[in-house]
């Protein structure tokens, strides 16, 4: 492989965290910048038979980390979070170079990592049970944790590495070791991590086994390696729908623990009380940021006949003016496609909406750095209904908008889709507002108030319901998923009364 300005520069971040050449220079997985759309990389992957000897070492490691006390391993993710200070603006410009993302975005990928490791130390000493009433006399009903063993995670590439830590920090501190199988898209910051999270553990000593934290670099069939081995006991996968039900399935198979984080299809309503002028900020960062690949993007805009001319219009227009560039030159605010097939799918979409009677403003190719990089203007579409490809998640900057009349119809239309992950709703009319926050309101597992459906904070549970997995991860009692409950009964007297009146006597 030619070296190039992008390539060297990858190699040279990689060289930094200490990761060896020969695990990014010459193996048999191309890595493409989005950016050129060049190969920066060739890294060696794992052959899915060696899978199984990689979870026999973390099952090991649970044996031994399973002892160390919470609060000690909360020590271990702390050193975690000083090495990703320490690394965030090379790990930050990384993802930039690895996934096309603007520059403030892939350093706010890492603070994400960082904030989720600070959460997970204070947690590391609140992993609390419960104390119950017992109906018996002289006896207690306690419920406690325990670690619930190795934990795989399958991550997707538009989050390469927040993704692992939202998932990493929790069950390490939980008292489980991760097995990790990034998106065979973005291994070279899989790579970083994997090399800052071992100079962690190397400084915490030799309280972290050998085995605690794996990184397994292929596709789909590792991953299914994963996913099917019965020594684990979690499987925490995020990415598309139809990834998740494949492995999904798999896992209800085995009867193990599955959390699922799948696509969304958010939409944002726009009431008659709405700050258009917020609305219109919101809207931009939320529909265009991240060049429309958050799980959390918005995708559906449905908006009051009433303000509907006051706002749409003014949105065409940023939508003509926001800058679509290189991530690495200039200041734009919309960067690349991760590849040509989702530039496909954009255009594919696009022509069904027109098919709709939709009316399509931008969506062009843009020609930023030639031929094998793809740059998209962000697509704002006018639908007479909410049909066709409204209903999918195309994951690509396009905007649907649909006009409504009464707030019943146009929840009916934010829950009219087959996914359930995100929304919001911009309005100052109390009445509207809680009620789309209420049990009849946004079927989403988030529900937001005048802002976007994106860029959650870590520490709320997050993930959705429906086709989106039903899934949490991330801050409340999310933990709890990387755990398994036990339920105690003490007696501490000397007779022997059964629950429920029930006799036995001998
Ligand atoms: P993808 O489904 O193509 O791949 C995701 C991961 O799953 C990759 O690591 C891939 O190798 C692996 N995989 C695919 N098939 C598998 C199988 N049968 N068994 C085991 N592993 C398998 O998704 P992508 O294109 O990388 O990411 C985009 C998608 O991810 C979008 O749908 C987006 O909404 C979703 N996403 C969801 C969340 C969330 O939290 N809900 C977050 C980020 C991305």
């Amino acid at each position: 492989m030619a070296p190039t300005s992008l390539a060297a520069e990858a190699a040279a971040i990689l060289g930094r965290f200490g990761v060896d050449e020969r695990r990014f220079a010459a193996g048999t997985l191309p890595v493409h910048s989005p950016i050129t759309g060049e190969a920066i990389a060739a890294v060696a992957e794992t052959p899915a038979g060696e899978v199984p000897a990689a979870i026999a070492r973390a099952q090991a490691a649970f044996l031994a980390w399973r002892r160390v006390p919470a609060p000690r391993r909360g020590e271990l993710v702390r050193l975690l979070g000083e090495e990703l200070r320490a690394g965030k603006e090379a790990l930050g410009r990384l993802v930039t170079l690895e996934v096309g993302k603007v520059v403030s975005e892939g350093l706010g990928e890492v603070q994400e990592m960082i904030d989720i490791c600070d959460f997970a130390v204070g947690l590391s000493r609140q992993l609390g049970g419960l104390v119950l009433p017992s109906e018996r006399p002289d006896h207690k009903l306690t419920e406690q944790w325990h670690p619930a063993g190795v934990v795989g995670i399958i991550s997707a590439f538009n989050f390469p590495v927040a993704v692992w830590s939202w998932n990493a920090a929790l069950a390490l501190v939980c008292g489980d070791p991760v097995v990790w199988k990034p998106s065979e898209k973005t291994p070279l910051t899989a790579l970083a991590v994997d090399a800052l999270f071992r100079r962690a553990a190397a400084t915490f000593g030799a309280d972290a086994p050998e085995g605690l934290a794996t990184l397994l670099i292929g596709g789909r069939d590792v991953g299914e390696a994963l996913v099917d081995d019965p020594r684990v006991p979690v499987v925490s996968a995020t990415g598309s729908t139809r990834m998740g039900r494949a492995v999904g399935e798999r896992l209800a198979r085995r009867f193990a623990k599955a959390i699922l984080e799948l696509g969304g299809n958010n939409a944002s309503i726009v009431t008659p009380s709405a700050d258009l002028d917020l609305t219109l900020r919101a809207v931009a960062f939320a529909a265009m940021g991240t060049a429309g690949q958050r799980c959390t993007t918005l995708r559906r805009l449905i908006v009051h006949e009433s303000v509907y001319d006051a706002l749409v219009p003014k949105l065409a227009s940023v939508y003509r003016a926001i800058s679509v560039g290189s991530p690495v030159a200039g200041d734009a605010l919309v960067g690349p496609l991760i590849d040509r097939a989702a530039f496909d799918g954009m255009a594919t979409a696009l022509g069904a909406a027109r098919a709709a009677g939709g009316t399509v403003h931008g969506g062009e190719r843009v020609d930023v750095n030639g031929a094998s990089a793809f740059y998209a203007r962000p697509a704002l579409v006018e639908m007479p209904t909410q049909s066709g490809p409204v209903l999918e998640e195309t994951f690509a900057p396009i905007l649907y908008v649909l006009r409504y009349r009464d707030l019943d119809e146009a929840i009916a239309l934010q829950n009219g889709v087959p996914q359930g992950l995100s929304s919001s709703i911009f309005g100052n009319d109390l009445r509207e507002v809680e009620r789309f926050l209420s049990a009849q309101g946004s079927d989403c597992g988030i529900a937001n108030v005048n802002m976007g459906p994106s860029g959650a904070e870590i520490g709320g549970a997050f993930g959705g319901e429906k086709e989106t997995g039903g899934g949490r991860e991330s801050g409340s009692d999310a933990w709890k998923g990387y755990m398994r409950r036990q339920t105690n009964a003490i007696n501490y007297g000397r007779s022997l009364p059964l629950a429920q009146g029930v006799r036995f006597d001998i």
